[in-house]
């Protein structure tokens, strides 16, 4: 297979909160893959902004000690360093006041694309963005980035919509979930829409259970106070396995277009049904040997808040009606595994007996740590003695046929930050979808808040409480396990 890089037009992108966590982690080191893609054009530029003071020399050795930290040792060692670094420049910027300013607004160049990446809280977002436009660093051109979280209920998420409204058209704004950025999710479309075999079962008269789970092995770490506040229902679910689930559940858009992929995903967030309380599962991890407890953790011994959460979810439309969507995340599970199972129906009848067994396919779609698709088909066990069945799983993402390439794709940031250079909106969440998925999120979180819910305790390294087993147990069916 041919690589197919292509360059994006020049840019410059402004990252506020530079310095910060996520921009040392992912967002710069991403940048640079691209650049030894040669996908950056040699005159784009990088320019940090936020409030620490530094001059670009400093922030060059910031982004060079970052790429060390977290680009892994292929990265840092990639002799285009020093010419990347060059790109790179800084101005101490203070987002609540006039400081650095009309410095940033000097750096712009005109006659390029300009985009601003809001690397920062969202309590600094509204500020920015009436800088941007109060010191002429925005044109009608002009891309803004966002952040999750994407406010905390849907009166919050609404009031960030209107903040940026005020000074961005709707076309202008790219509201990450870095999820969608990433290439086997790309992939879950293109084997949905590119192929007439799936489409056709793709419903509940065929398939019989959907199932998400986004399971990780680490804890709070340093966002207790933030996390405790928000837990795993508002930090996860009403975002990325949201998201997920639209991808998924959504019905064929007329076009690849951003529009019309967004239009029919908000569709399916309207056709969540209400919750019953008995198919939502929270829980917390409990102490275990030196690791300590969720609510030692976040310095709360009376929290109440979910580190887990597992829900049963139904959607009211002629496609999935009688086709349950079981969705599960939480902290310190067993393994780090995100993956999406599509289970199809038994056969209606087996022609093989009892010899046969009971067998059924799966589409099972990873998305960490690895990324890949296979599809457990059931054949013939080889060799002699009768016909006994076996299901072993088929490779979908093909890495063998589509050559050495097919192994080195962009990261999810990479792939979203280029997308917003090129103006490709596709894969990021559109205003009304966001307050949609606030809309269908904030009653069920009030009805466990009214009837002061304590969740369940799990142990450090399982598959979460007990009674998450139990709500798939109810309806005879099991999770995945959960393999990272
Ligand atoms: P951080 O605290 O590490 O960095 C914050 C950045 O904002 C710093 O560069 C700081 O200088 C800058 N800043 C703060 N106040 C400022 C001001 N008044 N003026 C100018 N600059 C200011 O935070 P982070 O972890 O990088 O997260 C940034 C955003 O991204 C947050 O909204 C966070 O929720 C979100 N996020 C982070 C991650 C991650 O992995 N870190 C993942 C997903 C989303």
């Amino acid at each position: 297979m041919v690589s197919r890089v292509i360059p994006v037009d020049d840019f410059d992108l402004v990252i506020f909160g530079g310095t910060g966590d996520l921009a040392r982690r992912k967002i710069l080191p991403g940048l640079f893959r691209r650049f030894c893609a040669g996908q950056m054009p040699a005159d784009a530029r990088i320019i940090g902004a936020a409030r620490s003071e530094m001059d670009s020399d400093g922030f060059r050795t910031l982004v060079r000690d970052a790429i060390i930290e977290f680009g892994g040792d292929d990265l840092s060692s990639r002799r285009e360093l020093p010419d990347f670094l060059l790109q790179l420049h800084y101005v101490t910027t203070d987002a609540r006041g006039d400081g650095g300013w009309k410095e940033l607004a000097a750096q712009m160049r005109s006659g390029v694309v300009r985009a601003f990446y809001l690397s920062v809280g969202p309590g600094l977002f509204a500020d920015i963005a009436e800088r941007l436009t109060s010191f002429g660093l925005a044109d009608a051109a002009s891309r803004i980035v966002v952040e999750k979280p994407f406010g905390r209920d849907l009166e919050t998420a609404r009031a960030l919509n209107h903040d940026l409204a005020k000074h961005f058209d709707e076309s202008q704004i790219y509201r990450i979930d870095h999820y969608l950025g990433k290439e086997t999710v790309q992939n879950l479309m293109a084997v949905r829409f590119g192929n007439i075999l799936f489409e056709p079962l793709w419903n509940s008269q065929y398939i019989d259970h959907i199932q998400i789970t986004v399971a990780e092995t680490v804890g709070v770490g340093g966002r207790g106070g933030y996390y405790d506040k928000s837990g795993a229902m508002r930090d996860m679910v009403q975002n990325h396995l949201m998201q997920l689930l639209c991808l998924i559940a959504m019905e064929p858009p007329s076009k690849f277009d951003p529009d019309a992929v967004r239009d029919e995903k908000l569709k399916v967030i309207r056709a969540l049904d209400d919750v019953e309380t008995h198919h939502i599962v929270r829980g917390q991890y409990s102490a275990h040997g030196d690791m300590k407890s969720y609510r030692q953790d976040v310095e709360n011994e009376r929290s109440f808040t979910e580190s887990f959460i597992a829900l049963k979810l139904q959607l009211s439309n002629w496609r999935w009606a009688g086709t349950p969507f079981y969705l599960r995340t939480g902290k310190r599970m067993k393994a780090r595994s995100s993956e999406i199972t599509v289970v199809f129906k038994d056969p209606p009848h087996s022609i093989f007996g009892d010899e046969g067994g009971q067998h059924h396919n799966e589409l099972s779609i990873q998305l960490q740590p690895n990324e890949g698709m296979t599809l457990d088909v059931t054949i013939k066990e080889p060799g002699p003695g009768g016909m006994r069945l076996v299901d072993v799983p088929l490779d979908m993402t093909f890495a063998d046929a589509l050559g050495p390439e097919a192994d080195d794709v962009p990261d999810a940031y990479e792939r979203l930050i280029m997308d917003v250079i090129r103006g490709n909106q596709t894969l990021f969440m559109r205003g009304d979808e966001v307050e949609a998925a606030w809309s269908w999120t904030d009653p069920l979180i009030e009805k466990w808040q009214a009837r002061s819910d304590v969740p369940k305790p799990y142990d450090i390294g399982s598959n979460g409480p007990e009674d998450a087993l139990m709500l798939m147990h109810r309806d005879g069916r099991r999770w995945r396990d959960i393999k990272g």
